[in-house]
């Protein structure tokens, strides 16, 4: 006998029959002898009808009125299919998350889940009932006990810290698809279901763009061991096994605010080589990084910030072994490209913070810069993923970062796990089609700038997705200054300039550009590591689609493009295809 707790999403219970099909699902689990716990969604788009309901009426609904109208989507489901069960003879007791005792933080509208008392469902599934909970929905810890919702798609998040805190035998996804595929199958039709994906994978797939698994949900599985499957509502197939690391705990509390990073990776053996100046055209990434692949050079960092002018600058870091092979490669390319200007250092660092707990707070990336600024560490580039943030500094800081790091976030410095690598070396490709980019322009070149500004931002609850300090640095007045780019929700730009606006004029940066439409291309895989030309691959299929790059981060498992709006689903389908992944 297992204890498995099935999740159904939107479409699953969209309609009568289906909730029928979902209860005859639930009430054969049961009867191969194993408890269950379902949670369920809102039914079909209910939760987008009630979001337009609330904008009919006003422009700006307030976060914890928005709670109480959200919440109902998933209160309706429940209790209808917890009456299905029953009328096929199952015991079963439909639940919301306050009955259950999902204990949230007291932020409407994305609250994090802190702890949920196993022993009341417990009581439930011992008198043989089948509890059917309401996902994405809890209350506040605090006296008041406020309705909170967990954000869009957050039932998923419900689901596992659910298995978590039960310490169940398997948590089960049922969805509209058979399982995590090599990207979204609504844009492209010949992508191919995985049997397994690692968390490190999942965790910047879902946060790329792949809906399929709300990331907070990967997060959890992730540092709790929860075994994870995702799998079709209408099939019988074994769907897609999402594997965790690490052996399984259970959580006493805290429950999504135990680990904001892992841990601090450092790696001082690394040589920055830019390239200044190259032409804002399709192909020239493509040829600089075939270039290097040809020569078996393994790139590590990849960035390319905005354009200025109509110039890009593209640099990239490669172990210090290859210094003397990459020397006259990077000369030769650049000749190659109408004759760029080619800067190497050859001791630099690269420090980095890891860890799940990052995504959608964005405050850890401006601790990072703040504390490496307040010891006085100059930041030359900065690439983020997801789940790592990762800037580059003169290898003689490194140590001292290293120190610095360890004490803000309160972890040791662990070494880099790129995490086994089976088969091909990318897994999946993503999309993020709602992104906007804003540029920073002339901030000062100097400990604590970027710290400052990311603060802000973090202040006023942005979200930063893809931060990008590039290598262009500009002397204007005597000054130094070196541009800073990011990606954001396209919602968020007005707040953003408005939270920057102050720390703008007390920096004396430059002016912000925005581009509200771009679209972010993502490939991913722990196959990647240590092999080189992967990256190189990609920018040529944009390439022969003749599509411009305009920004480029890079981490060790996924590389990222921002390519305009127009062209995100084309650079998705040429990538599907230039991977061979149908
Ligand atoms: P649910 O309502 O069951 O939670 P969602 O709509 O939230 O379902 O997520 C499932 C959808 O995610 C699929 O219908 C698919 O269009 C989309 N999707 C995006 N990327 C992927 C991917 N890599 N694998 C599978 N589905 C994906
Ligand atoms: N009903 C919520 C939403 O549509 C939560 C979920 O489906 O996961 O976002
Ligand atoms: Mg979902």
């Amino acid at each position: 006998m297992a204890l498995i707790v099935q999740k159904y999403g939107g479409t699953s219970v969209g309609t009568p029959e289906r909730i029928q099909a979902v209860a005859e699902r639930i009430v054969q689990t049961s009867q191969e002898g194993h408890q269950v716990v379902v949670v369920v969604s809102a039914m079909g788009k209910t939760t987008d009808s009630l979001v337009a309901l609330s904008k009919a009426v006003t422009d700006t609904p307030p976060r914890r009125e928005m709670d109480m109208l959200l919440s109902t989507g998933e209160q309706v489901s429940i209790a209808l299919v917890s009456m299905a069960i029953q009328s096929l003879g199952q015991p079963a007791v439909s639940l919301t998350g306050g009955q259950v005792g999902i204990l949230t933080e007291a932020e409407h509208g994305r609250a994090r889940i802190l702890h949920i008392d196993p022993n009341r469902l417990m009581h439930h599934i011992k008198a043989g009932r089948v509890v059917v909970v309401a996902g994405f929905q809890g209350v506040s810890s605090s006296r008041d006990l406020e309705i909170t919702t967990l954000g869009r798609g957050g039932s998923d998040t419900s689901a596992v810290a659910l298995a978590a805190a039960l310490g169940a035998d398997l948590c089960e996804i049922y969805t509209d698809v058979p399982g995590i595929l090599t990207t979204d199958p609504r844009l492209v039709p010949e992508a191919r279901v995985l049997n397994a994906i690692t968390c490190e994978e999942m965790l910047e797939l879902a946060s790329l763009g792949a809906k399929v698994l709300h990331p907070r949900a990967v997060e959890i599985a992730r540092n709790f061991g929860v075994p994870l499957v995702v799998r079709s509502s209408w099939t019988d197939e074994p769907g897609t096994e999402v594997r965790s690391p690490g052996p399984r705990t259970i959580p006493r509390q805290d429950i999504e605010m135990s680990r904001l990073v892992d841990g601090v990776e450092v790696d001082d053996q690394q040589v920055k080589v830019a390239l200044r100046h190259v032409a804002d055209r399709p192909g020239v990434a493509a040829h600089l990084f075939r270039a290097l692949a040809k020569a078996n050079i393994n790139v590590d960092l990849i960035i390319q910030s905005i354009h200025a002018g109509n110039t890009n600058d593209i640099a990239f870091t490669v172990h210090r072994r290859d210094l003397a092979r990459v020397t006259p490669l990077a000369h030769q390319v650049a000749t190659e490209l109408g004759g760029a200007e080619v800067d190497i250092d050859p001791q630099v660092a690269k420090v980095s913070i890891v860890g799940a707990g990052m995504i959608g707070r964005p405050g850890v990336a401006s601790t990072m810069f703040s504390a490496l600024g307040d010891a006085g560490i100059n930041i030359q580039l900065i690439s983020t993923s997801e789940i790592k943030v990762s800037c580059i500094i003169i290898a003689p800081d490194a140590p001292r970062a290293v120190g610095v790091l360890c004490q803000s976030f309160g972890v040791s410095c662990v070494a880099s796990t790129p995490g086994e690598t089976d088969g091909a070396p990318v897994r999946g490709v993503a999309l993020d089609p709602r992104q906007a980019q804003m540029a920073i322009l002339q901030v000062p070149d100097r400990p604590g700038a970027a710290g400052r500004l990311f603060l802000a931002l973090a202040q006023a609850r942005i979200s930063v997705d893809m931060i990008i300090q590039s290598q262009r640095t500009t002397v204007t007045a005597g000054r130094v200054t070196r541009d800073i780019a990011f990606t954001l929700h396209e919602e968020d730009v007005p707040a953003a300039q408005q939270a920057l606006e102050p720390v703008l004029q007390t920096l004396d940066c430059g002016p912000v550009v925005v581009n509200p439409s771009i679209a972010k291309v993502s490939i991913v895989g722990t196959g990647m590591v240590e092999k080189p030309g992967v990256a190189a691959q990609l920018f040529e299929a944009l390439a022969a689609a003749d599509i411009n790059i305009q920004m480029i981060a890079t981490s060790e498992i996924k590389v990222s493009c921002l390519v305009g709006a127009d062209r995100g689903v084309a650079a998705l389908q040429h990538i599907h295809q230039a991977f061979a992944l149908e």
